[in-house]
């Protein structure tokens, strides 16, 4: 029988005591807003009319020249107003909060990225709004910080740990359990307690669904192989999704190299992680010997996360997707090299799927096609990107 909240063996609610009402209470009305026309109509018109959706698919000619095999096509989440796949989630669970009639919204953010969507639609619907960011990321991200004072957030840079996205959900879940009455916590990932892995998800896979339609019309075909980077792994399940019943489309999730496999110098949790319970779920997480979840390492802030979705969990035990990593060099590279061949500036994140998609696109004909999902743009990078190349581009 499949257990509620469980993704396989992957997933489930374990949160503090005081957490649990407020589950529930998401759970039930999320529950019924899903089934509910009149919410579907106001995501859809919002994900239209507000985000920009559709994104586009956008053919890679140079890159696809340069790299010799499969034909290129960019999944551009980079479109998205506020420039991630980020803001797909924060608006539905936005339309959630208010359902319930919660007064605040808060977050956690490691690039900043899920910390500009929630505070864009706290402005948009009128909710206070506060972000919690690890002073490390507050540091490589000054440029979001800032973004997000504008619109009208409080951003709290937390100091414990390393000062990453792991210690800011931390903070996020200890403010959370103080103030459950009028706060929601808008998870910007598919991780968590049961049901944000689930819900993230279903907020996310419209980047599958419109992807698999474009790729039809644009080659007929349906792509030999999907690309995209796995932090949390929103991004990547809301593309996978498009394309999981189709056993024959190849399905990689691109996890943080980092600096090298030694322990404490990547996150790339599906390789090196070990079955755990932390931030509410069963799933892999990066530890020490003990279970004491170990500080990780990536060049990108959207990545240095220990752990990783029960769903992805899931789906590397089954085999239908293989994870794979690139390192903070290779994606360094390949944020040049997009920038070079094609005009664009990818997010660090998004180039690590760019930096795998490489080396996969020769081993695919000519006569095939390969997506990679650019979950975001560049230009919150530029500094740190300009910090770490200086006078080498
Ligand atoms: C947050 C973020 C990611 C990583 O998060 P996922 O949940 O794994 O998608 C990747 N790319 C960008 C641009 C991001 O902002």
């Amino acid at each position: 029988m499949k257990k509620k909240g469980y993704f396989g063996d992957f997933g489930g609610r374990y949160s503090p005591e005081v957490l649990i009402p407020a589950l529930e209470e998401l759970e039930a009305a999320y529950k019924k807003l899903r089934k509910s026309k009149k919410f579907r109509k106001e995501l859809s018109r919002l994900l239209r009319n507000y985000a920009g959706r559709p994104s586009p698919l956008t053919y890679a000619p140079r890159l696809t020249q340069s790299w010799g095999g499969a034909q290129i096509y960019l999944k551009r989440e980079d479109l998205n107003h506020t420039g991630s796949h980020k803001i797909n989630n924060a608006l539905g669970q936005a339309l959630v909060a208010r359902a319930m009639q919660k007064k605040r919204l808060i977050a956690e953010t490691g690039a900043g990225q899920h910390g500009v969507a929630t505070a864009t639609v706290a402005a948009r619907f009128g909710f206070s709004c506060t972000v919690y960011m690890g002073k490390e990321d507050v540091r490589r991200q000054a440029l979001n910080v800032f973004r997000m004072r504008l619109l009208g957030a409080e951003v709290i840079p937390v100091e414990s740990g390393t000062g990453t996205l792991k210690d800011a959900t931390n903070e996020a879940m200890r403010d959370w359990a103080r103030t459950v009455g009028d706060t929601h916590y808008v998870i910007g990932s598919v991780i968590g307690p049961h049901p944000f892995p689930a819900m993230v998800r279903d907020f996310q896979v419209i980047i599958g669904h419109e992807s698999r339609k474009q790729i039809k019309k644009a080659s007929g075909l349906l792509p030999a192989a999907v690309v995209a980077c796995v932090g949390g792994g929103s991004n990547a399940i809301g593309i996978f999704h498009g394309f999981l019943k189709d056993k024959k489309v190849d399905l990689y999730g691109v996890e943080a190299g980092g600096r090298g496999d030694e322990p404490g110098e990547n996150a790339a949790t599906i390789t090196f992680g070990e079955i755990g319970y932390f931030h509410g779920a069963r799933s892999l997480f990066i530890q020490k010997e003990g279970g004491q979840i170990r500080d990780v390492h990536s060049i990108s802030a959207g990545l240095d996360y220990p752990g990783i979705g029960p769903e992805h969990a899931y789906l590397a035990s089954s085999g239908r997707v293989r994870y794979i990593r690139a390192r903070d060099q290779e994606a360094l590279e390949s944020f040049v090299e997009l920038a070079r061949l094609e005009g664009i500036l990818p997010a660090l994140e998004s180039a690590h799927a760019l930096a795998a998609a490489r080396t996969l696109a020769r081993q695919y004909s000519s006569a095939r096609s390969l997506i990679v999902c650019l979950s975001g743009r560049g230009d919150k990078d530029v500094a740190e990107v300009e910090r770490l190349l200086g006078d080498t581009v």
